[in-house]
């Protein structure tokens, strides 16, 4: 992650301003309030503004006049009894708005979460900063021979090395393209006298999918939830799942009752289908079950015994 001098500074004058309010705050998040929080090689998550807390999502539940006099306990079994029952219209209380750097591939994938409202950087406006994400080497892995939309063996040697040539090499050289056709630099000084240059709505088609772009993200509590739960889960994409780790964290500050009732019953659980409960239930019994009487696909039960460790 690289920060220019002056957005070091910007962010710095920013965490030295304090305001008076009568809202609600919660010290912990405030701690990282417009700190860019290091993901991938170059990539950021900060939180940028945010609004309401663990009391508001209990406040709303029980429609109160003030921030109630409950104790911590029944405000975390309320919290629970919501997450559990799926009574979701209490965590759209809260908002969080967040500044993400990521790569425009990652953006592609995180940009189908429709229920946020979104600014990106402007490349028509500005030039994109020369910036690429390379794979860490641990990160370079074969195709899954499992499971078509995943990672198998980490690439080893010789291998690994011509691919992550190829990586940075492709990046560089298209970006170095991009710069010729714009006839600016990076600051957005002529390379070469004498010529006009391609407009920078029309340069950037050229550039590889690896180069880093921006946006501001706010969404409210429920929805945050929602693509946390897709997106950091083990199945999603490493490179955005990193993401999603950074942002969770942020709940944990944020709204840490929520977050607890978060993991516990959407991360941490799993959802049974009728046939799926009913195998529970005879493995409950002491009775033997096995796929073919189970009436569930062989996929179905491969994910079923994982959930439950059993072997296959
Ligand atoms: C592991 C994984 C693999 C994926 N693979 C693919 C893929 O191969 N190809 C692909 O195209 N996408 C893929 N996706 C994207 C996925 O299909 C969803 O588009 C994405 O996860 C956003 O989910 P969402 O629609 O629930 O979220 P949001 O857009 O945030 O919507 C939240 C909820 O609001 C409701 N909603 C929002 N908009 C509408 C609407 N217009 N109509 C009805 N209800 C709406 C729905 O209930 C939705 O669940 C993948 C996602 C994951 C996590």
């Amino acid at each position: 992650m690289t920060l220019s001098r002056e957005q070091q500074a910007e962010i710095a004058a920013q965490r030295e301003a304090e305001t008076p309010t009568r809202r609600a705050t919660v010290p912990a998040l405030e701690e990282i309030l417009y700190q860019p929080l290091p993901v991938l090689d170059h990539g950021f998550v900060r939180v940028i503004d945010y609004m309401g807390d663990d009391g508001a999502v209990v406040q709303a539940a029980r429609v109160s006049y003030g921030r109630g006099t409950r104790k911590v306990s029944e405000d975390r079994g309320l919290v629970n009894y919501l997450m559990r029952h799926r009574h979701t219209t209490p965590f759209e209380m809260c908002e969080i708005k967040y500044h993400v750097k990521l790569p425009i591939f990652v953006a592609r994938q995180w940009i189908r979460h429709r229920t946020a409202n979104v600014n990106e950087y402007s490349a028509r406006y500005s030039i994109l900063d020369k910036e690429f994400y390379i794979p860490a080497p641990e990160q370079l892995a074969a195709q899954s021979r499992s499971n078509r939309q995943g990672r198998g063996a980490v690439l080893e040697g010789a291998e690994a090395r011509r691919v992550l040539d190829l990586l940075r090499g492709d990046a560089e050289r298209c970006y170095a393209d991009y710069i010729e056709m714009l006839n600016e630099d990076e600051t957005g000084n002529p390379v070469e006298e004498g010529r006009q240059g391609l407009a920078r709505e029309l340069a950037r088609m050229n550039l590889t999918l690896n180069v880093y772009t921006q946006w501001y993200w706010k969404t409210d509590l429920h929805n945050l939830l929602h693509f946390l739960s897709l997106r950091a889960d083990p199945h999603a994409q490493y490179e955005i799942r990193t993401y999603a780790e950074a942002m969770l964290e942020t709940v944990k500050r944020w709204v840490p009752l929520v977050h607890d009732a978060f993991m516990q019953y959407r991360m941490g659980g799993v959802h049974l289908s009728e046939g799926g409960l009913a195998v529970v239930r005879k493995l409950l019994r002491g009775e033997a079950v096995d796929q073919a009487a189970s009436g569930l696909s062989a996929r179905e039960w491969r994910e079923l015994m994982a959930v439950l460790g059993r072997p296959l």
